[in-house]
């Protein structure tokens, strides 16, 4: 099975293709207008991602050529994701990309920054309970949908803390870690993460229904080293 993901994050692209392989997983053809994430739900915004992308490539030859493979072979895949903590009532949720307000290369920062602000005074793991939620959504070429969503348990650390990976991960230390992702390798985030759990029980689902029979490509891929 192909998977295009409606994403052109490419940190996004390289932890499913750890989660979805052997499966394939490229990246969306160029030209494709994503609908903008609203402020429902997970599952709503990867829904209108994945829908979107399957719609586009429908209509157009050259995209389905961009796609490369029979479409009977494909899956539109979208994502939604993000971070809850429950002291701040599961904020930031859908609107983590935005929490400060901040776009381009320093939001991150400002969002994990404004996330320890918000939570100065509460101490511990207990009042700092946090969670990554990703949402995952696959649609086929008839516009079927098959969802999935991944809860990754921990807390937020009080300062951030190491350069991997992206986002919150420099203030988010994992259930029975004492590091924060960012300290972690990519390759043991690829294995336990929010986005590893939904990729596995989309997986599941998809293999129950009957979608993956002989149907996998067996491209060898690594993280961040398969197909563009
Ligand atoms: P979206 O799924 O592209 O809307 O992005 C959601 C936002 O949630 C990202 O911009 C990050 O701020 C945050 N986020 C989602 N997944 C992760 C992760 O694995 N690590 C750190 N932050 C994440």
């Amino acid at each position: 099975m192909r998977f295009v993901l409606a994403s052109g994050n490419r940190h996004k692209l390289a932890e499913f293709r750890a989660v979805l392989a052997p499966h394939t997983v490229i990246a969306m053809p160029p030209g494709v207008e994503l609908p903008p994430e609203g402020t429902e739900s997970f599952a709503a915004n990867a829904r209108a991602k994945a829908r979107a992308l399957a719609a586009a490539v429908a209509a157009d030859p050259a995209l389905s050529a961009a796609v490369g493979t029979p479409l009977d072979d494909v899956l539109f895949l979208a994502d939604d994701s993000g971070l809850e903590v429950e002291a701040l009532g599961w904020a930031p949720g859908v609107t983590s990309a935005r929490y400060a307000g901040v776009d381009g290369p320093g939001a991150d920062k400002a969002n994990y920054e404004r996330l320890l602000g918000e939570l100065a005074g509460f101490a511990g793991p207990l009042a700092r309970r946090a969670r990554f939620v990703c949402t995952v959504v696959a649609v086929t070429p008839r516009m079927e949908e098959y969802e999935a969503t991944g809860y990754w348990w921990g807390a937020i650390a009080e300062a951030p803390r190491g350069e991997g990976g992206f986002g919150y991960d420099p203030v988010f230390v994992p259930d029975g870690s004492d590091l924060t992702v960012a300290e972690w390798p990519q390759e043991q985030k690829d294995q336990a993460s929010h986005r590893a759990l939904a990729g596995t029980a989309l997986l599941e689902r998809l293999r129950r229904e009957g979608l993956l029979d002989g149907r996998e490509e067996h491209t060898p891929q690594r993280a961040g080293h398969g197909e563009a």
